[in-house]
């Protein structure tokens, strides 16, 4: 039986290309930088059993249709929104995903955020390379909230937001978390208080996002929401761009509606040089890195070539996200392995 052929849109770390290339023909885009164009993945797809693509592609029904013989997108990232997973699976084709494994790396880089827009770390060292510390050691220099004792608000209580919360609990601060199922489980162990958006918004220091982006979180964060908060609170985002309003926060960071923000996702990537946000000193801006530790990235390459690989072998992946296709589309009508 000749190799199934799989399309991947990146270079992406080690082992991922290996397990692919063991029983796969693996035609990879020869770049760890920039994705194929829309028109070379719509032709490179033409002839592919498997896809592993990154957050960077967009793959709707044109892709699917470019690729008669596709039965498994596999992408590089815990988030699909750049998947139309309707339009697959009503052509039987499975859509695997890399949860867990990069949850502690965006938790750890959450924390590392929320200290570092409220003590000011990244303004005190522009101060410093800019030759502005010209003056003694003073009381009022750089000074920040301190988190004990504060409230922390966590919008999506998924796998992320729990683990954001495992860690900010030895902190001292009271935790609120709000998401569309309960966490019943999770609250005695963690000491957190399930409440609803607005409490959130009205009650909380800090407020953290970690939902999906779908059509109901949209632009969850509006105008009326950043209104909704303290002065003196502080926005985190690194979910998705789109789950905030970008035209609202810009004047509630400028009108002084919210004390500041910490953004790793923007709802245009990259963020246009001269961008409004990039304007203001009381954000800290990161091109979405929060998964970016060298583990993380190789635990997501593994798990991405281990769910394609098991789809074409007629197995059931290790993170599906349609779980409908298998009705449609049952895995022994796609082993080829
Ligand atoms: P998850 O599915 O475990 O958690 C998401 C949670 O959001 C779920 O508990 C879900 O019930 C909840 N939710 C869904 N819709 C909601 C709504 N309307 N209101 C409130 N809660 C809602 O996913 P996860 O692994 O925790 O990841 C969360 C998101 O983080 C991903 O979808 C992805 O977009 C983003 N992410 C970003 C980066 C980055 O590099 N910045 C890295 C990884 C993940």
């Amino acid at each position: 039986m000749p190799k199934p052929k799989v399309y991947v849109t990146r270079i992406i770390p080690e082992p991922g290309l290996s397990i692919l290339k063991e029983c796969c023909d693996v035609e990879i885009h020869q770049s760890k930088e920039w994705p194929p164009s829309r028109e070379e993945l719509i032709e490179k797809v033409k002839d592919k059993d498997g896809l592993l693509c990154l957050l960077t592609d967009k793959i709707d029904a044109e892709v699917m249709d470019a690729a008669p013989n596709l039965k498994v997108i596999s992408t590089y990232s815990v988030g699909f929104d750049h998947i139309d997973v309707e339009a697959a699976t009503k052509r039987g084709i499975y859509v695997t995903h890399t949860p867990g494994v990069l949850t502690d790396a965006v938790a750890e880089f959450t924390v590392g955020l929320i200290l570092a827009i409220t003590r000011r770390i990244l303004e005190a060292d522009k101060i410093i390379r800019s030759g502005e510390w010209n003056k003694p050691w003073n009381p009022f220099f750089l000074t920040g909230p301190e988190l004990k004792g504060k409230t922390i608000g966590l919008i999506g209580f998924g796998r992320i937001g729990i683990a954001v919360a495992k860690r900010l609990s030895s902190f001292d601060v009271k935790i609120l978390y709000y998401d569309v199922t309960r966490r019943w489980d999770v609250e005695s162990i963690l000491g957190v208080e399930y409440t609803d958006i607005e409490t959130i918004l009205k009650e909380s220091d800090i407020v953290s996002l970690h939902v999906p982006l779908l059509k109901s979180t949209y632009h969850l964060i509006g105008e009326k929401e950043l209104k909704m908060m303290k002065k003196t609170a502080y926005l985190i985002n690194t979910a998705r761009g789109p789950v905030v309003d970008t035209e609202a926060l810009v004047k509630a960071l400028k009108e002084g509606w919210i004390a500041g923000a910490a953004l790793d996702v923007f709802e245009q990537e990259p963020l246009p040089s001269g961008h409004p946000l990039t304007k203001l000193e009381n954000v800290i801006l990161t091109p979405h890195i929060a998964s970016a530790t060298i583990e993380a990235r190789q635990r997501m390459a593994e798990l991405a070539a281990k769910n394609l690989v098991a789809v074409l072998k007629g197995e059931m992946p290790p993170a599906l996200v349609n779980k409908e296709v298998l009705n449609v589309r049952p895995l022994e009508k796609v082993k080829m392995i």
